[in-house]
């Protein structure tokens, strides 16, 4: 019943219900086997029903194929592809996505560099304003490729965001740069952190659970 078992320092066991219905247990260095097995079994009841719920809404990831009326993803509305003969620049966005024909056999790296292009516009800004709103000092912003992470705080005081979050909701796209902001000042996730983010962001839970569930769906591949 378990998919995998998460150990780290925290205090309490958690189960997680991940986008495709694994279990996934989040438990302390020090909590026995038995111990996880007995809240398992415990929670049975729950686990089913939300495992069922969550595969019933799931849907694997599949690669883009670049055709007429794709969905792709910006800022949080799905816009469709429409393929045209001709197009200045290759890709551009006014209502939906037009691709120029030729541009078609490197479409993929095309909508990349799109996005990169974007993401660093959009959270260059987006970190400016956060950072003078609530007296933050931050070095530079960075756009990565990362897969695993949203965003990331260097010691330096640099902040990396992956380009794939350009497609969220702006909202959600300020929950995850002020949790990075926060960073410069606590840089784990403890008790203290999270009382931060909440009293300057009191709804940054929404935002969280959006990026959970629909953080898989954000991609090109
Ligand atoms: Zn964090």
């Amino acid at each position: 019943m378990i998919d995998q078992i998460i150990r780290s320092k925290r205090k309490t066991i958690a189960l997680i219900i991940q986008p495709d219905g694994r279990l996934l247990v989040r438990a302390p260095l020090r909590a026995s086997n038995e111990a996880i097995r007995t809240l398992v079994q415990k929670k049975a009841g729950w686990i089913k029903a939300k495992q069922e719920l969550v595969r019933s809404t799931y849907s694997p990831l599949v690669p883009k194929k670049f055709v007429n009326g794709e969905g792709f993803w910006y800022l949080g509305t799905i816009y469709r592809l429409e393929i045209v003969k001709d197009t200045h620049p290759e890709l551009t966005l006014n209502g939906n996505f037009r691709l120029a024909k030729a541009a078609l056999p490197k479409a993929h790296s095309v909508f990349e560099r799109w996005y990169k292009q974007q993401a660093s516009e959009v959270l260059t800004q987006r970190v400016q304003r956060n950072a003078s709103q609530h007296g933050f000092r931050y070095t530079q912003v960075k756009i990565t490729s990362a897969r695993m992470r949203w965003g990331s705080c260097s010691s330096r005081g640099t902040l990396s965001f992956a380009w794939r979050l350009v497609m969220a909701p702006l909202p959600v796209i300020d929950y995850v740069v002020l949790h990075e902001l926060v960073h410069l000042h606590v840089k784990n996730h403890s008790q203290e952190f999270w009382g931060k983010v909440k009293l300057l962001m009191p709804y940054y839970a929404q935002r969280r659970a959006w990026l959970q569930a629909n953080g898989h769906t954000l991609s090109l591949a």
